[in-house]
């Protein structure tokens, strides 16, 4: 498949076209595999300061299901989460892994890094000595991965973990590490964004990505530009309460600066998404939620107010429609 296929099957969830991503991609992915004789992707996954929402979210993957992810896509070499093994056992094979598959490997983090305090608020592992930190593990791995990738809103920007008054000094994955880093954002993820951005390193290699990091193929236009209730928008017709049908700008709604695909590629199998459900966006994938999207159900003009010790509320990514 060429890539130019890919992106359009990516986007062509919004004309109406399958509503399974992983369906759509993964025979290419496999077709990919055997022709350039190829592995899977070597991936090692850190879960660090989060809640664990997105590997959930990414367990949701739909048509296939998780285990053709697994079977034909992901070589998951290390994850504190997914894996059997514990405590040595697990620590001995993250040592090997990441040696045997130096330069190779896609280093994934899930979760926000604790600074503070040299770090101490997040501990992955333990030896006879010493404490092993979120932020030695991710600042040892992130150097020698071939790619970075950070998923949920959390690892991204910081999130919820590092929303005021942010106690554990925590980061996103961008500010510990001097190189690149892929955002997929999201609180939690959209298991396409992630599914799809996954196979696009093994396929293609690195996807186009906004000026937040995060692939364009998902985030390259707002919420509000393909949103449902636009037209209700246009007419400045408000809902004044929840339940309404017309459009919740007025209800604190975020999608016009809220890069995602939200209206049509949905979530819980491609059923539905919060405007649909009746609830405004609260704009999840952005680089300063949750503090820049607070108090919810405000208007966005009186949420700006008293947010200076907030992070950047204006450079959101997306195209601002
Ligand atoms: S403000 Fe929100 S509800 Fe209104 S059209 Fe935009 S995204 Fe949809």
């Amino acid at each position: 498949m060429q890539k130019e296929e890919f992106s359009k099957i990516c986007r062509e969830l919004s004309s109406g076209g399958s509503h399974a991503l992983s369906r759509a991609i993964l025979p290419a992915v496999k077709e990919h595999l055997a022709s350039h004789n190829k592995k899977k992707l070597p991936v090692i996954w850190l879960e660090t300061n989060d809640s664990g929402d997105n590997n959930i979210a990414f367990m949701n993957t739909a048509y296939p299901y998780l285990d053709r992810v697994f079977t034909e896509m992901l070589d998951l070499l290390y994850s504190n989460t997914f894996m059997a093994a514990q405590g040595r056992d697990a620590l001995s094979i993250l040592e090997q892994v990441s040696e045997t598959y130096k330069g190779k490997f896609t280093l994934v983090v899930e979760g926000a890094i604790p600074k503070k305090d040299n770090g101490r608020y997040n501990i992955i592992a333990r030896t006879e000595t010493r404490c092993i930190t979120a932020l030695e593990a991710v600042t040892r791995l992130g150097g020698p991965a071939e790619y970075v990738v950070a998923i949920g809103t959390c690892a991204g920007f910081g999130g919820p973990t590092a929303a005021r008054p942010n106690l554990t000094g925590s980061v996103g994955v961008r500010d510990v590490l001097d190189r690149e880093v892929i955002n997929v954002s999201g609180c939690p993820v959209n298991p396409d964004w992630f599914v799809g951005t996954l196979a696009h390193l093994l396929m293609y290699g690195r996807p186009d990505l906004d000026k937040l990091g995060r692939p364009t193929l998902f985030y390259g236009f707002t919420v509000h530009r393909h949103c449902q209730r636009r037209s209700y928008f246009d007419n400045k017709d408000f809902a004044k309460e929840l339940g309404e049908i017309e459009c919740m700008f007025l209800l604190g709604c975020m999608g016009p600066r809220t890069g995602a695909d939200c209206p049509y590629r949905q979530w819980i199998n491609h059923v539905s998404w919060p405007v649909k459900a009746n609830t405004p966006c609260i704009g999840c994938t952005n680089e300063d939620f949750p503090d820049g999207s607070s108090p919810f159900f405000t208007p966005m003009a009186e949420k700006s107010k008293g947010q200076e010790g907030g992070k950047n509320a204006s450079n959101q990514g997306g195209e601002q429609a």
